[in-house]
């Protein structure tokens, strides 16, 4: 019966082991072109169908949320020529979080713009190494990518202004432990919005919630994130991968007309409130499992 067990805990390990695998390697959904549209104000999407993109242009330049990974950088290049912008005129670069699938390609998009790199804190460490520091894919082959210098190391709470927009970081860590939600406000047809871009709420295959020696306040950092998310207000929901918020039911939607479907306070509140109770269904799960 022990050796039953031993041999189905291997299998197990096997399992798991492949899926943190399969998991660093590019999903298909992460290269394919999505059409670029507006979203509202001064707000644009540029991503692929599967990693989000944004762009927020100013009288003085522009702002660009997430790289992607380095394959990405002539999507998203061919996205802000199709809106009429360019990409040469991005001035900052921001990340959702220090993961291969938002930052792997920021040293080529650095390079093709000269734009400042801005990183929350925490995740500085891990795109300065290239993905090496990563808690959990440090010594994942395929989650690596070119080290990028850091130009302005960002705390939570800090703005980043350009052109009379302002942008506010907010930590919101556990996913990485600089994991950052960003939020802005637009204005479309006289009305004001408020912009919330969620980092990643998620717990993924393989993640030590329990007695993780790499990153042992990672439980408490969570809980730090459900806190700060149920406190944003939102209007406007965006996020790292369109699969948080719809991209595709949405972006169908708004070519029907009718009022913008990016306006989802009550899709916010949802997404989070299932999230985090994901968190706690693995966190139960984890503590048993310890016991
Ligand atoms: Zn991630």
């Amino acid at each position: 019966m022990r050796q039953c067990v031993l041999i189905v805990s291997r299998i197990f390990i096997l399992v798991l082991a492949a899926a943190g695998s399969v998991f660093a390697q590019a999903n298909p959904d992460w290269t394919e072109p999505f059409p670029p549209f507006h979203i509202a104000g001064n707000l644009y999407y540029v991503g692929s169908k599967g990693l989000a993109n944004y762009l927020i242009t100013t009288p003085q330049g522009n702002i660009l949320i997430n790289s992607d990974l380095e394959a990405n950088a002539p999507l998203i290049e061919a996205s802000i020529e199709k809106l009429g912008f360019k990409l040469k005129d991005t001035k900052i670069l921001l990340i959702s979080h220090a993961h291969w699938d938002h930052d792997a390609g920021s040293a080529i998009i650095k390079e093709m713009t000269g734009a400042a790199y801005m990183v929350m804190d925490a995740d500085v460490p891990i795109v300065e190494s290239g993905g090496k520091t990563d808690f959990e894919y440090g010594n994942t082959p395929t989650a690596l990518y070119p080290p990028t210098k850091v130009d302005r190391v960002l705390h939570d709470g800090d703005k980043v202004r350009l052109g009379g927009t302002v942008l506010v970081a907010h930590l919101t860590p556990g996913h990485t432990k600089g994991c950052t939600t960003w939020t802005m406000q637009v204005t479309d047809h006289r009305k004001k919005y408020n912009v919330v871009i969620l980092g990643s709420p998620n717990v993924n295959a393989g993640y030590k919630l329990v007695g993780n020696l790499a990153y042992p306040e990672i439980a408490e950092d969570y809980e730090r994130m459900w806190r700060v998310l149920k406190s944003l207000p939102c209007d406007i929901f965006l996020g790292a991968h369109g699969g948080y918020f719809g991209l595709e039911e949405k972006y169908s939607l708004m070519k029907e007309g009718g009022a913008n479907p990016f306006v989802d306070p009550s899709g916010y509140k949802q997404y989070i409130a299932q999230k985090e109770q994901d968190f706690r269904t693995e966190m139960a799960r984890q503590k048993l499992a310890a016991k």
